[in-house]
């Protein structure tokens, strides 16, 4: 069993980039961090490669840009969202991260299968462009926060089982708020399990979210501390001590590494 606890991004206190952030993730006693290209990809391959030999102990994910809809009906927005991806996993391969993290898009139009089978080409697609440059990084699909967005868990479950090189990246306030506050961890961690992942990725914080009606359903609305509007983590905690899983949890919370060490700090 291991367990990586971080940010995502660099700690609330540090100012000056992603090396500094890593020292600073290393000096609080934790042992990953989340590069976010949440608006952009603007880290050279140079770069990366800085990071890689600056990231000692810690290990390293990327957030793919938002700005990424990979069932767009506009050609041009599925290239850009392509290349952000792309962009995205050659600095992970660089830096050594393990996993870069996607929005995959919505569903607009498209019905369950219709978007299912047009996702599944795309990350073939992607996939196979990752492998033909021996980048050494999973594609990480999110399970998304509000309902018109791509990526129920099963959907995203069933994407890693059929594309080569894909692992999820679960969202467990993401899961929250989508089934209308609740979340069953031991639901969650056995849909997963099919996939024998080697270390399964992902993200926690508080969450804010509003019903859509009376369908059991929600929508995200914004992330928000640990506490009385977050899912019990104390379940999932205890959950992953039984499992003895290999996990990276990345915290997605506003107080970024205070609530990293408060996770920590149940375990
Ligand atoms: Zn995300």
């Amino acid at each position: 069993m291991a367990i990586w606890i971080g940010p995502a991004g660099t700690p609330t206190t540090v100012s000056t980039g992603t090396i500094d952030g890593i020292k600073e993730v290393e000096n609080l006693g934790l042992n990953a961090m989340e590069v976010q290209f949440s608006h952009g990809v603007r880290m050279s391959v140079e770069g990366a490669k800085k990071v890689g030999e600056a990231k000692g102990n810690v290990r390293l994910s990327i957030h793919a840009p938002y700005f990424i809809n990979l069932l767009s009906t506009e050609m041009e927005k599925v290239e850009a969202s392509r290349k952000r991806i792309l962009d995205s996993v050659e600095r992970g391969h660089h830096m050594g991260a393990n996993i870069v993290v996607i929005h995959c898009g919505y569903y607009g139009e498209l019905g369950a299968e219709e978007s299912y089978e047009k996702m599944k080409a795309e990350f073939e697609g992607l996939s196979d462009e990752v492998k033909s440059n021996g980048w050494k990084v999973a594609l990480g699909p999110e399970t998304a926060g509000k309902m018109k967005q791509w990526g129920r868990l099963d959907e995203i479950v069933k994407l890693c089982e059929e594309v080569k090189g894909c692992e999820p990246a679960v969202d467990f306030a993401h899961l929250y708020a989508t089934q209308a506050g609740r979340v069953d961890y031991k639901n969650i961690l056995d849909k997963v399990s099919v996939l024998k992942l080697k270390v399964l990725h992902t993200h926690f914080s508080g969450i804010e979210w509003s019903p859509i009606g009376l369908t059991g359903k929600g929508n995200e609305r914004r992330h928000l501390p640990l506490g009385s509007k977050s899912p019990d983590y104390s379940e999932l905690v205890k959950e992953i001590l039984k499992r003895k899983l290999n996990i990276t949890l990345i915290s997605e919370s506003p107080l970024l590494e205070k609530d990293a060490l408060v996770l920590k700090g149940m375990f």
